[in-house]
């Protein structure tokens, strides 16, 4: 059999130049969020130079703690890492302020990657909190329709602004949008097209129509939750095992290739230093393996992040929608 490569060691072309590791590591906090400060230096000294974040994590200052010591230490140099973070969207009214927050923790002058990390506008105080825009009867506060709202749209021409305005991010991009979403988007586009599109996606969740949306606006899929996220549920599918057996690498590294083999970005978390360590090989998965990965989830999709806030964007399979006009 052929040596697996590294997945750690490709890269994918964005839209507007630039190029983008192909794997990452996520920073969604584990239960001691400064236990993220060693989930980081593990990860970079295990290859990875993807760090996505974002300021709704609060996990960005031990972020900044770990390159402090990676840089100090001279393992890796700032442009050697590319570093995604993201506008939450309670502090939709200031991305600028969001960003720059996210820069301070992080201890650096630019980010690789701004993200809108949902096309909605939700309600926050005027820096942003409530970070869990949520009323105390647990409804969501919105600060603009989220089926008819354009105001979302408005948010992204201001992140477009920082890129065309400021030296503080390389590229601009979107997370969680539906068709319907990129559809009311992409004709106000001031300067910059998406360079991704960060979504939920693994082999029980099929959306092979937002990837071929995506694929015609040069906008690159990044995946995350790739094996489900808290518990893996993706794992325990059997055929991901018998990949793993067959080409002598983790579960984790069969659910990673799934993506990255069909050009698309994976973002894994994890809070074990021997799982970070064996996320990085690439079996190269054929094409019969990919497409019956793909056909798990035509038959039972599952959705695992179904916030409330996702009602009406116009995703599939969102558990508990009664807003969006849903096809599937
Ligand atoms: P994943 O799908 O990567 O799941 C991570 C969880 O799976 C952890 O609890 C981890 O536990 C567990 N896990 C991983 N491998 C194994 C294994 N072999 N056996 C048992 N358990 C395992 O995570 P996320 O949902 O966090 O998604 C990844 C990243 O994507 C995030 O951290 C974030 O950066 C980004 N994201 C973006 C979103 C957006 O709205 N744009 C939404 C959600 C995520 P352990 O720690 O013990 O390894």
């Amino acid at each position: 059999m052929a040596q697996n490569k590294f997945a750690t060691e490709i890269t994918f072309d964005l839209n507007d130049g630039s190029k983008i590791p192909a794997l990452g590591i996520g920073t969604v906090p584990p239960d001691d969020p400064s236990q993220v400060k060693d989930i980081i230096i593990t990860a970079v000294k295990a290859g990875f130079r993807l760090i996505d974040t974002a300021w709704y994590y609060g996990t960005e200052k031990y972020i900044g703690e770990a390159l402090k010591e990676l840089f100090d230490e001279g393992v890796v140099k700032r442009e050697d890492l590319f570093i995604t973070t993201k506008v939450w969207h309670s502090f939709w009214h200031s991305p600028e302020k969001s960003l720059d927050t996210s820069l301070s923790d992080l201890g650096i002058d630019y980010v690789d990657l701004f993200l809108q990390h949902w096309p909605i506008c939700l309600k926050g105080g005027p820096d942003g909190t409530p970070s869990k825009p949520m009323a105390d009867d647990e409804n969501v506060k919105y600060d603009d329709d989220p089926v008819t709202g354009t105001k979302f749209i408005d948010v992204y021409n201001a992140i477009e602004d920082i890129k065309a305005n400021t030296n503080k991010v390389r590229s601009v991009g979107v997370s969680n949008y539906s068709i319907t979403k990129l559809k009311q988007l992409l004709p106000k586009v001031k300067h910059f097209v998406p360079v991704v599109n960060q979504i939920e996606y693994h082999p029980q969740l099929p959306q092979q129509d937002l990837v071929d949306f995506c694929a015609e606006h040069k906008i690159l899929i990044e995946a995350y939750s790739p094996v489900g996220g808290t518990g893996a549920p993706v794992l325990k599918i059997p055929y991901v095992k018998e990949l793993a057996d067959k080409y002598g690498v983790t579960v984790n590294e069969i659910v990673n290739a799934y993506h990255i083999c069909e050009g698309r970005i994976a973002i894994p978390r994890s809070s074990n230093y021997d799982r970070i360590k064996n996320m990085v090989r690439l079996p190269k998965l054929n094409k019969e393996e990919l497409s019956a990965l793909y056909k798990i989830g035509e038959g039972h999709p599952v959705r695992y992040v179904n916030d409330p806030w996702g009602y009406g964007i116009g995703f599939k399979w969102w558990k508990g929608d009664t807003l969006s006009k849903i096809e599937d």
